[in-house]
């Protein structure tokens, strides 16, 4: 089959590779008909992501038609038509069984590299370093899913890939990142990062009940989307001062919630962005945590920080005094997909979701190379690539 292969930093090569099999009882092969890039997948693309190794499959949000099960597979036959959740869950360890499924115990057969990074291990996750699992993603016509009897879930009702794909991945996360801010009736939440993933958060945080929401980026188009789908107030951070704008907007307080969902690969300018730019390329520091500094400075006192943002190591200069002087919350983690996903899929059916408004482009699979290139640089109004195998 052909997939979209890791070969270091900005090297990426659509290739043939052998086909998936069945390895294990619980085990389905899963013929792809739509796959996207995610913001994730940048980090591993930037080379922010250690335990990548040449010619590793990438791609974690994907959905197509099964075509082979395993023996334990009850719930699925070939020919259903499904979509995958990124996180690899067992359904029942002691995390699955509190819906907590990114921590999953069982599906991260290197979990020993793990912990010695985090402490303890999250769970497996397609297509996203040997440090969680090494298993092969899902920009490819196939790939193999574990533990498919509780992670798939079909679609029965002729709703289209591009409504229903971003059930893998971000409109959970965004959900997610929403959700943990247990957003009150007059709330104000802000929102770092206008990427598809702070689309989804604040289009999740109105669904919740937030009276108003406010964007920040610095992307013209990507603001643009934010006004016009969720009816954010908008701040370019490159023409105006993030805090004295939330400062003003919120009456002096700050914002009830603020949310990074920039993660690891922020951009800033001035002489912090240079200490940042310098640690990380020397690998002092494994991220640029701009977004996160700032939604813990503007956050209002007793409000709540939500990091949907991607991390995997050590930060700098984190001001950890104004989270303690200032009593916030934080809240964060790989999303617990499966948590999301049925109710997601409702919402969609009963047209309260549209999804699709984040599709900016569809390209075949074998020019994944340049879809990853155009969505890095933001280049050509890039918001999300979906890439289709069977073109
Ligand atoms: P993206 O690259 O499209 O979006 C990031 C956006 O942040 C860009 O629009 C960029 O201009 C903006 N940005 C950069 N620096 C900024 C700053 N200082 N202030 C405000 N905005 C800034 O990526 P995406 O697909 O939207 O993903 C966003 C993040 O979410 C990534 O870190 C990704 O890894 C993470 N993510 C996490 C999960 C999870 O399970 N927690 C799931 C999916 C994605
Ligand atoms: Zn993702
Ligand atoms: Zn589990």
């Amino acid at each position: 089959m052909k997939a979209n292969c890791w070969y270091g930093t900005n090297k990426l090569s659509v290739e043939e590779v052998p086909d998936p099999k069945i390895l294990n009882s619980r085990d389905a092969i899963v013929k792809i008909s739509s796959t996207a890039i995610c913001g994730s997948d940048l980090h591993l693309y930037n080379g922010y992501m250690p335990t990548m190794e040449k010619g590793d499959i990438l791609g974690h949000e994907f959905m197509g038609e099964v075509v082979e099960v395993g023996k334990d597979v009850k719930n699925l036959k070939a020919g259903d038509r499904v979509v995958v959740p990124f996180p690899i869950s067992c359904g029942n360890c002691f995390f699955c069984k509190k819906e907590m499924f990114s921590l999953c115990e069982n599906s991260n057969p290197n979990a020993p590299l793990a912990e010695k990074m985090f402490g303890h291990s999250p769970c497996g996750i397609f297509g996203y370093t040997h440090m969680l699992g090494g298993y092969a993603g899902g920009q490819a016509e196939y790939a193999r899913v574990p533990f498919a009897d509780v992670g798939p879930i079909k679609i029965e009702n002729g709703l289209t890939d591009d409504q229903v794909l971003f059930l893998s991945d971000i409109l959970p996360t965004g959900y997610m990142a929403a959700e943990q801010c247990n957003i009150q009736q007059g709330d104000t939440v802000a929102v770092w990062g206008c990427g598809p993933v702070g689309q989804f958060t604040l289009l999740s945080a109105k669904l919740l009940g937030a009276e108003r929401v406010i964007a920040i980026d610095r992307f013209p188009e990507r603001l643009k989307m934010a006004q016009e789908e969720h009816d954010a107030v908008i701040i370019n951070y490159e023409e105006t001062d993030v805090y004295e704008a939330l400062q003003e907007l919120t009456g002096g307080r700050g914002p009830d919630a603020t949310i990074d969902a920039v993660g690891l690969e922020g951009h800033a300018a001035g002489p912090m962005g240079m200490v940042d730019r310098v640690k990380t390329a020397t690998m002092m520091e494994n991220g640029r945590p701009h977004a996160l500094r700032q939604a813990i400075m503007c956050c209002r006192k007793g409000g709540t920080v939500s990091i949907p943002g991607v991390y995997g190591g050590l930060l700098d200069k984190i001001p950890i005094g104004a989270v303690v002087n200032k009593a916030l919350t934080i809240k964060t983690g790989q999303t617990h997909v499966h948590r999301y996903m049925r109710p997601l899929l409702k919402r969609i059916e009963n047209g309260e979701i549209d999804p699709t408004f984040v599709i900016t482009h569809h390209m075949p699979l074998s020019e994944a190379p340049k879809g990853y290139d155009i969505f890095n640089r933001k280049q050509d109004e890039c918001i999300k690539v979906v890439l289709k195998p069977g073109s």
